[in-house]
């Protein structure tokens, strides 16, 4: 069976990942770079129960269990490890005072209202880069392959998938993985697919001079002006401490290349994490960077057989749960690719029959 995943991100990699564990070696067809947009930029946060009562529960915890198994087999090789995570609030307008109480979180000193949302039982946190990039790796260990190039349209013959046009060029195959994030939205030129949008977000990598302890801080943040952000602050295994906030609603560029980072929304963002904790006044920036995260219009992921066309199949609009996702997601669609036939019970209802499909003019 010749596969064909679009899309280098973490759900492609995650796909050719369990595809290869069932003896198929994919194509993975990349324009930019493996983990160049928001897979390679996201916070890396897992959270086992914070799905509930959406239509990605199942997926969500089959996921982090998953992430476990993944985390055990492949050593320390992308910094994963449990955290315990916690809600607090931060001001611009409030004199900065220590707060009382000290552990578990005496580092947050600027903070206030500090409550815990999470444990080491239930939260949990990687490097996302370094994830996606592990599973490629592991995929194309094991027969997977790696082709740098745009892909250009998705040929159908007779209701089926029958090729792949990358760079004026014919790649015949007889399945096909739509994954390419926000840029999904391409292929619903060629295949009847739901509209998938992107939404831009800015983050920053701080190098503190000593690391913090392994904690995820999700901020209620009042600036000058009295208005209210939610960035988040994660701590990473190798000493960094990840920071993302403001969202944007500037267009998708064509090409992941040409994704613009504003300097000022990330140096706000190193002045709310210096508001944070005194032990991250001074940390140097070693990131500052803006991704799109793909959005379906029910803010749910995208996953399943394209309706009519055989062969053709789509993993997208993971949203902010991407990191999170990506096991369950590519173990379920390399066993809807291998077994003809069947569902897959914790992504049925995440289908792209239950959207409408989004006509070119
Ligand atoms: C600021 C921010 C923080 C986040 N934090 C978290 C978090 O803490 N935890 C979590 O679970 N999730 C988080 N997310 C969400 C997560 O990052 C995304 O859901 C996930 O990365 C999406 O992965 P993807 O593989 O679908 O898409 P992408 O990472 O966008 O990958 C798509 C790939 O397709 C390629 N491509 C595009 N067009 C073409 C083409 N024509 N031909 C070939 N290739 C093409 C691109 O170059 C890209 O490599 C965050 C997102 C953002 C924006």
């Amino acid at each position: 069976m010749r596969v064909a995943i679009l899309g280098a991100g973490v759900i492609g990699s995650a796909i050719a990942y369990y595809l290869a564990l069932r003896g198929i070696g994919a194509l993975i067809i990349e324009r930019t770079g493996v983990a160049c947009a928001a897979s390679g930029k996201s916070g890396g946060f897992l959270a086992r129960d914070w799905c509930r009562g959406q239509a990605q529960e199942a997926l969500a915890e089959f996921s982090f269990d998953l992430h476990t198994d993944l985390a055990a087999g492949f050593g320390d090789a992308y910094g994963y490890r449990r955290v315990d995570t916690f809600a607090a609030a931060t001001s611009e307008r409030r004199a900065r005072a220590p707060r009382a109480g000290g552990a578990p979180a005496a580092w947050m000193d600027g903070t206030y209202a500090l409550q815990q949302l999470g444990d080491t039982n239930s939260t949990a946190q990687l490097h996302p880069a370094r994830f996606t990039e592990t599973l490629l790796d592991a995929a194309c260990d094991q027969g997977a392959r790696l082709h740098k190039g745009t892909v250009e349209e998705i040929v159908t013959q007779a209701g089926k998938v029958s090729a792949v046009m990358v760079d004026g060029k014919r790649i015949a195959v007889d399945r096909v993985v739509v994954a390419m994030g926000p840029w999904s939205v391409l292929a619903a030129q060629w295949l009847p697919l739901p509209a998938v949008y992107g939404l831009k977000g800015y983050s920053i990598v701080l190098r503190p001079t000593a690391p913090l302890p392994a904690h995820a801080l999700f901020l209620d943040h009042e600036d000058e002006a009295g208005e209210t952000h939610a960035p988040e602050l994660i701590t990473r295994a190798d000493g960094d401490v990840y920071v993302c906030g403001f969202s944007d609603t500037a267009a998708l560029p064509l090409s992941p290349a040409d994704v613009s980072v504003d300097d000022q929304a990330c140096d706000r963002l190193a002045e709310m994490a210096a508001g944070v904790s005194s032990r991250l006044q001074g940390a140097s920036v070693v990131a500052r960077q803006a991704c799109y995260r793909p959005i379906c219009e029910d803010a749910m992921p995208l996953i399943g057989a394209i309706p009519d066309t055989e062969g053709a199949y789509v993993a997208t609009g993971h949203n902010c749960w991407g990191m999170l996702n990506a096991p369950g997601t590519g173990y379920a669609v390399a066993e809807l690719i291998t077994q003809a036939d069947t569902t897959v019970p914790m992504v049925s209802a995440l289908g792209p029959a239950r959207l409408g499909t989004l006509r070119f003019a």
